[in-house]
């Protein structure tokens, strides 16, 4: 399904034909819909015979490989962890004990060469999806560059990225890139008259991205919501090395994952927590928590303006590497400490 915000992209997509480049880069906010755009385009180009929408007809030979999940010709590159959250909603066996790697690793671009290197199954025409491209690192990410330098015949490479300045820039030359924004106000109210209200509730929270709330609403966004409330809420100065200890494991969960829910979340929310506290602090109106008004006034009561203001950037400097932290532990443990400070300057 294409989203109304991005048809006029699939109706340009589509118009290409013949002429679209070998690799492309999907780039906007996360919760666009730029993978369901990138599957659709997949499934076209592997159809043997698109309707007069652009779409696979749905009933071809490569089409019912494609929805059987066995076509021989489309790679999905993904990191373990959100294959292994798919794979568990089929009903597969769960994987052993190790944790699943939320990148996407060395072994899969090779295997990737590998199926790249024999000849297409239903004709030449191949298609690799990779998504999110920033969950590389630099030395998967050239390998990666190798295969676009030299793609096999026929094969077309769609990248999927929220966060493309993490990208190498020869990555990012190599596709042609196309960018969204975020849906209109109009898309946005046509798309509101028809979601169900939890998923509305979910808005703000998911960034004003449609996609990220029905995630968050249909991953227990709330229950998530909920948690987070408490904990921030309640959070102490000398609790705050256990409490980055508990979202750590947290974060790790399988409900975590399932939600899409993860550090650069969990970030953007504490930096809308802090926007909230200093919103009110300046007399303004809550945009994010306005159920949580009383432990905020609490809490904005007694937290200058400039604490509140200088927390805020802090944040805003820790989700930018969020998407790639050196250590989930100790990222957790420095927002946290930015916060608890900022909180007890005031106290004091
Ligand atoms: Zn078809």
């Amino acid at each position: 399904m294409i989203h109304p915000w991005l048809q006029p992209t699939w109706t340009r997509l589509v118009e290409l034909g013949e002429r679209l480049p070998h690799a492309l880069l999907f780039v906007g906010p996360a919760g666009l819909g730029k993978r369901a755009l990138a599957e659709a385009l997949a499934a076209r180009l592997l159809c043997d015979a698109p309707r007069a929408d652009g779409h696979a007809c749905g009933h071809c030979e490569p089409c019912l490989w494609r929805i059987s999940g066995n076509h021989p010709d489309l790679q999905r590159v993904v990191p373990e962890a959100e294959a292994l959250v798919a794979s568990e909603a089929d009903g597969a066996a769960e994987a052993g004990g190790k944790a699943a790697s939320t990148q996407i690793r060395i072994d899969q671009i090779r295997e990737l060469q590998a199926a790249l290197s024999v000849t297409g199954h239903h004709g030449t025409r191949r298609v690799v999806l990779l998504d999110p491209a920033e969950a590389m690192n630099g030395v998967t990410a050239n390998a990666l560059l190798k295969l676009l330098e030299e793609p096999p015949e026929g094969c077309v490479f769609v990248l999927v990225s929220s966060s493309p300045r993490t990208l190498l820039p020869t990555i990012r030359s190599r596709c042609q890139q196309w960018h969204f924004g975020r849906p209109d106000e109009a898309a946005l109210a046509c798309w509101a008259t028809h979601a169900d209200p939890g998923v509305r509730a979910m808005l703000a929270l998911g960034g004003g991205m449609p996609l990220a709330a029905e995630r968050l609403a249909e991953g227990g966004g709330a229950a998530l919501h909920a948690r987070f409330v408490r904990d921030i809420g309640g959070l102490q100065p000398a609790d705050v090395l256990r409490l980055a200890g508990q979202w750590e494991a947290w974060l790790r969960s399988k409900e975590a994952l399932a939600a899409g829910f993860g550090l650069p979340e969990l970030a953007d929310w504490m930096q809308r927590w802090v926007s909230d506290l200093a919103a009110l602090r300046l007399g303004g109106r809550l945009r994010f928590f306005p159920a949580q008004e009383g432990v905020l006034a609490a809490l904005a009561s007694r937290m200058s303006v400039a604490a509140a203001s200088a927390c805020y950037n802090e944040l805003a400097q820790i989700r930018k590497v969020s998407r790639h932290p050196l250590s989930l532990r100790l990222v957790l443990e420095d927002m946290l400490m930015r916060y608890a400070r900022a909180v007890a300057g005031a106290r004091g």
